[in-house]
């Protein structure tokens, strides 16, 4: 089989052949369809991820089906489609899992960064990573929503906004699109927040009812003009346009960062304490917010815009990704 392999931190992709692997004792082995390629992939690629071994295959936004079942499997079958996200396992015993608090696992495990992910072929994965896949939904589409999906779509139910507050999105890009189609579906006033005039037709045909362009305006000033942000969903990987945009916030407010970025987010304390304000970071979520991230899209008509490449390609779409170009989800093909 063909698969994209890291060979060494900040190397580039070389595509190899390798011996199909064999699914263990609770695993399965997927037939990969598809595979996202995500921003935190770069974590594979430039080996910033603490512990990585390498070669190492990235890839965590993968569709497919089963094509064999490791002993002690009996809860998923051959020939059934499954998809795998950031969410590559847990180990069931640590403080956070006993509490039944699997996505803050203290030995979770991520595909493509603890083993091998998506970009290739066929891939391993333990059952309690697969994600149920629903028969309206492609695999090219439900890729991009095991990643970027059910970050947006979980951060956002877990903001504590209802239908009707003010939900700003930053960022109008590979989870912004998907922020913001979400936010509108769940009954949000929604402000998307870009850099320069080009994204607004495109933010509000996505569900958008007010664009603010933080080139032209002062952003944090016009939703303040709006009553102030209840959430404020920070997709764009920018610290500086997240520190911005914090006094947005109206009361009670929260900045929910998921946009990945290593520089510090800049504010004083007293930007939090008048008004009550939070940030609050959040990461994913597991298969089973993923199978909910899939049925409401399934529900809703919430899709990813995507541009494919095949696997051979990888090198060309993750720079594709890198750029910040793509119109928005890349995904491989297999
Ligand atoms: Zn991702
Ligand atoms: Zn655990």
């Amino acid at each position: 089989m063909k698969a994209a392999q890291i060979p060494k931190p900040g190397a580039d992709f070389e595509i190899v052949e390798r011996e199909i692997p064999k699914p263990g004792a609770g695993q399965v082995r997927v037939k990969v369809q598809a595979c996202g390629v995500c921003h935190s992939d770069l974590f594979t690629k430039e080996g910033v991820w603490p512990g990585i071994q390498y070669p190492r295959v990235p890839g965590h936004e993968v569709a497919g089906v089963i094509d064999e079942v490791g002993a002690g499997v009996s809860d998923w079958k051959q020939g059934e489609r499954a998809g795998v996200g950031w969410h590559g396992g847990h180990d069931g015993t640590c403080v956070a899992c006993r509490r039944g608090d699997f996505r803050n696992c203290k030995n979770m495990k991520i595909s493509g960064i603890s083993y091998d992910g998506g970009y290739q072929q066929y891939m391993v994965a333990p059952v309690e990573a697969l994600t149920r896949i629903p028969e309206t939904l492609s695999d090219v589409e439900a890729a991009p929503l095991l990643c970027a999906g059910i970050t947006t779509y979980n951060a956002l139910r877990h903001s504590g906004a209802m239908p009707g507050d003010l939900v700003a999105v930053l960022g109008v890009g590979g989870l912004g699109h998907l922020g913001i189609q979400f936010a509108s579906k769940f009954g949000y006033k929604v402000a998307a927040v870009g850099r320069g005039p080009e994204s607004a037709a495109l933010a509000k045909k996505l569900g958008a009812s007010v664009y603010i362009d933080s080139k032209a305006t002062n952003a944090a000033g016009e939703l303040q003009k709006l009553g102030g942000a209840q959430v404020i969903l920070a997709t764009a990987p920018s610290s500086k346009a997240m520190s911005e945009l914090i006094d947005g916030l109206g009361p009670n407010g929260t900045l929910m960062v998921i946009g990945a970025t290593f520089d510090p987010i800049e504010v004083t304390p007293p930007q939090l304490i008048f008004g009550s304000r939070r940030i609050q970071g959040w990461a994913a979520g597991t298969p089973a917010d993923s199978e909910d991230t899939l049925h409401f899209s399934q529900l809703s008509g919430v899709r990813p815009m995507i541009e494919t490449y095949p696997l051979e390609n990888a090198a060309e779409a993750y720079a594709r990704m890198m750029s910040g170009k793509a119109q928005f989800r890349v995904v491989l093909t297999m």
